[in-house]
């Protein structure tokens, strides 16, 4: 008889914690794990700002698969998933079906444009370990090519990021840090450059405790940004973005580089599918498990959870990723261990700490505000916490971040 195959899909947080913890609750004789992912590497997700704007290069972001997977337990393939053919039990990918008895969809998130013309084809996003290189190579040439043109395009020099929720924020910290060194790089007065952040609410970092709110918009305007706050972008062209000034009003502003960093959707895979959702998230049940389909788990950036308190989505974050790889192991286990009900997934939510560079952030951790260097010290112990739940000291002492202060 054939043993059960457990397909998941995605290597980011979400897979990866579910996998790593399938190799140690499962024996080879009970069931076949597959795990399948585009690259054979795992990246950072909560570290692409920095290999954006270029502070960290992109090689201490990833990770290879192997060295957290064990290859004697879990068999990887590294494939583009195009489909799930949820009644006939089997992926699609670029290396062919794949049939599967359990299958876990960690896809991670995709950028959400809100059909603002001119986003797809001229700004960049922030997704990947390929878009990261690209943004930071992308500036980079736009000062090169500055120092070396007879007549000088001073708006190249200009970099326009969409959205001050938490990656806009994290990416301008870094982009704050980063444009000094530019500008001596390349012989360039820091006066010509401008850092603008365009937000169509009405604060940034919504949602975030109000003084923190303060303090992280100070010390981003002393580093040199420029907010446009209560102000949508309308549209983003070749060489500019127009944004809105009130009712009739639009403003253009010219720029070298536009970076859109203002939300989030699930995979599109998830639609593709036809598996019942919003926005390619699937509303899960406490089990993890998508409404009416019982052998797939959907987690991650592609699932959807409410808080009961706030009534509202929980966002969509690493940390829940983790947590959700952990309950989804344990809870396919049970199911070949033939024990029911399965367990319900609660977050832990042990606080949220945004990086403002390298050296400075804001965060509330275990209910306690932080800022400056404190804070940057738990993000850079948040970030090493990740690591070790994957893959042990030995993963924190290969990618770790040490410099502290
Ligand atoms: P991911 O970790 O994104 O992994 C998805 C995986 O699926 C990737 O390996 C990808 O290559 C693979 N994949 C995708 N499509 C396919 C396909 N078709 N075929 C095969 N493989 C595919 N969260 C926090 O908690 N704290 C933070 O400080 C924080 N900072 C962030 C900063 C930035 C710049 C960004 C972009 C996000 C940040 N987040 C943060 C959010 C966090 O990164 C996500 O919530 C988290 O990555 C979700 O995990 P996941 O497992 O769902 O997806």
């Amino acid at each position: 008889m054939r043993k059960p195959r457990i397909v998941v899909l995605g290597a980011g947080y979400g897979g990866l914690m579910t996998v790593t913890r399938l190799q140690k609750q499962l024996s080879t004789n009970e069931a076949e794990v597959i795990l399948i992912n585009k690259n054979d590497y795992h990246y950072e997700t909560t570290w692409l700002h920095e290999a954006s704007a270029g502070t960290l290069h992109h090689d201490r972001v990833r990770y290879d698969i192997k060295d957290v997977v064990n290859t004697s337990k879990v068999n990887f393939l590294q494939a583009t998933v195009d489909d799930i053919k949820v009644e006939e039990k089997k992926v699609v990918t670029s290396q062919g079906e794949v049939e599967f008895d359990y299958l876990v969809v960690a896809l991670g998130a995709e950028s959400e444009t809100f059909g603002i013309q001119g986003l797809h084809e001229h700004a960049f996003m922030i997704s990947n370990i390929n878009s990261a290189r690209q943004i930071r190579e992308h500036i980079e040439l736009q000062f090169a090519t500055y120092k070396n043109e007879e007549v000088k395009k001073d708006e190249r020099l200009t970099i326009v990021v969409g959205g001050a929720g938490f990656t806009g924020i994290e990416f301008l910290g870094e982009l704050g840090n980063r444009v000094p060194e530019l500008c001596k790089e390349y012989d360039i007065d820091p006066s010509k450059v401008r850092i603008v952040c365009v937000e169509a609410a009405p604060m940034i970092l919504p949602g975030f405790d109000p003084e923190l709110v303060k303090y992280a918009r100070a010390a981003l305007e002393k580093k040199g940004v420029e907010f446009h706050i209560g102000t949508p972008l309308k549209e983003a062209k070749a060489d500019s973005v127009l944004i809105s000034k009130g009712e009739d009003e639009v403003e253009e502003i010219k720029a070298g580089t536009i970076v859109w960093a203002a939300g989030v959707r699930g995979n599109r895979i998830i639609e593709k599918a036809g598996i019942e959702n919003m926005r390619a998230r699937v509303k899960i049940n406490k089990d993890l498990r998508a409404p009416g389909h019982d052998n797939i788990f959907i987690i991650g950036d592609c699932s959807l959870m409410i808080n009961e308190e706030t009534e509202r989505p929980y966002p969509p974050t690493a940390q829940i990723a983790m947590q959700q790889g952990e309950v989804c192991a344990r809870n396919i286990a049970a199911l070949l261990h033939g024990k029911d009900p399965l367990e319900e997934f609660t977050p832990d939510l042990k606080g949220t700490v945004c990086s403002l560079g390298e050296d400075d952030a804001i965060g509330v951790v275990y209910g306690r505000k932080l800022t400056g260097t404190k804070a940057s010290f738990m993000k850079k112990v948040v970030d090493n916490r990740a690591l070790y739940m994957v893959g042990g000291p030995s993963l924190v002492f290969k990618k770790g971040k040490f410099k502290f202060f």
